[in-house]
């Protein structure tokens, strides 16, 4: 296990901000993890690099969660239970499910990023949320020094949250999650554009593949790759507000996009209160807002991370003073 300095997060995030860190491990075993820990404390546990925005160098030690294996735990006569390592990539791992037709993923397909930090924001897209599928998971407690079960009721996981994310910030590096997966797949194809893509794909009895393939198609038409273009998805989360607070908006906006969402409150489309404030297809130097997704701000080519973190801020800044609303980040910034 090699603790390398100086070292370059340029490959390790979608945003491609070229950010260095003091120092840098990669762990494959708890083991190593372990190791690590008496030695140093990491300041940073990074998976993908595709929820964070790298705003300035990391004065200390990254550690990357290389920890992999995909295991069958159980299984009863409805569902399989398996857990897959925190290192393993989550849309390699969908795939490893629905090749062996166990239903509940497919419609995570394509989300970037790694196993372990999908309950860290409680991953969701297309009317499902990993919390759907999730049994357990187990995490390296830093308070307490050793490596706990967590289940769902532990997690406390909410729209793009958990205690991950909210009351237990930091304190858990995750290992291992397992999910709990339908043995006779059950669809879920009524959210978004998914039933008009299966049928633009000639599907009639669609399988839980089709599904998934609907959803990739989808994904690659509406959101850009950060392949292409440096990026981290939705930048904030939707927000959701009371109902007095909807009302009063729709007085004046009666075609703003809105959602029912738990406990008669209102989600409403962040993307769309950007764009009312004329940000989308912004740019100044290299940072801006995607030209079709104002919900998605972009690098396009060399911006530094402040320059967009500046540029989230004034649009947070613009969508309250128009609209009332203090948008939340959903990226993690660093
Ligand atoms: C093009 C694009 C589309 C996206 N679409 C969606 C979408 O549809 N739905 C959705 O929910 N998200 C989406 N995302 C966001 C992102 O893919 C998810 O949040 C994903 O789970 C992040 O995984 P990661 O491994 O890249 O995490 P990272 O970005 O590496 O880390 C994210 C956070 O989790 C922490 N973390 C990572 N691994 C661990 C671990 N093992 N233990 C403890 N903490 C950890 C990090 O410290 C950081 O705070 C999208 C992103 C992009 C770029």
């Amino acid at each position: 296990m090699l603790i390398e300095k100086d070292f370059s997060l340029l490959p390790f995030n979608s945003f491609h901000l070229d950010v260095r860190a003091a120092e840098f491990v990669s762990v494959k075993t708890i083991n190593d993890l372990e190791d690590v820990i008496r030695q140093k404390t990491p300041l940073l546990i990074l998976g993908g690099g595709s929820n964070l925005l790298l705003s300035k160098k990391v004065e200390g030690l990254v550690m990357k969660m290389d920890i992999g294996g995909i295991d069958e735990v159980k299984e009863d006569h409805t569902h399989i239970y398996v857990r897959a390592g925190a290192g393993e990539n989550w849309h390699d791992f969908v795939n490893y499910t629905m090749q062996r037709n166990w239903g509940g993923l497919e419609n995570l397909s394509l989300i970037p990023g790694q196993v372990g930090a999908a309950p860290i924001q409680n991953i969701g897209a297309y009317g499902v949320e990993l919390k759907d599928t999730f049994y357990e998971l187990e995490a390296y407690d830093r308070k307490e020094q050793k490596v706990f079960t967590l289940g769902v009721n532990d997690c406390r996981f909410g729209y793009r949250d958990s205690i991950f994310k909210s009351a237990e910030k930091g304190r858990y590096i995750i290992l291992n999650v397992t999910f709990v997966l339908r043995k006779s797949p059950v669809l879920h194809t009524s959210y978004g554009a998914i039933r008009e893509e299966l049928r633009k794909m000639g599907v009639e009895s669609p399988t839980i593949r089709d599904v998934s393939q609907a959803v990739i198609n989808i994904r690659r038409s509406k959101l850009p790759d950060p392949a292409d273009i440096g990026n981290a998805g939705s930048f904030f989360k939707n927000p959701v507000v009371d109902q007095a607070k909807f009302v009063s908006l729709s007085e004046n906006y009666s075609d703003m996009p809105a959602y029912p969402h738990e406990d008669k409150s209102v989600k409403l489309a962040a993307g769309w209160l950007i764009e009312q404030c004329g940000w989308k297809g912004y740019r100044k130097g290299d940072a801006g807002v995607h030209k079709d997704q104002a919900l998605v701000l972009v690098n396009y080519g060399h911006a530094k991370g402040k320059e967009i973190l500046e540029l989230s801020e004034k649009i947070e800044d613009s969508v309250y003073r128009k609209f009332g609303i203090m948008l939340e980040r959903e990226v993690n910034v660093v």
